[in-house]
């Protein structure tokens, strides 16, 4: 499979994913930007299927979720 995105990139379109991001919060972003690459896929597929509880800690630059936190535990 191949995808063609209206801007011209292109590439192989194996485990290509398109996600609802409507609920999604800065706290998906930030851990997004701060994963490694290949993480990324299962996260987005994970996100979207879990709530999530984060709470921003007063001295983190980035808001922290605890349900996020428990998942990179446990694929790092
Ligand atoms: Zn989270």
């Amino acid at each position: 499979m191949l995808y063609v995105l209206p801007d011209g990139n292109y590439g192989n379109a194996d485990g290509l994913l398109v996600i609802d991001n409507d609920n999604f919060d800065n706290h998906f972003y930030n851990y997004l930007d701060f994963m490694s690459d290949w993480l990324r896929p299962s996260f987005v597929e994970w996100f979207a299927d879990n709530d999530h509880n984060f709470e921003e800690k007063p001295d983190s630059s980035i808001e922290e979720c605890l349900v996020c936190e428990v998942w990179l535990s446990d694929v790092s």
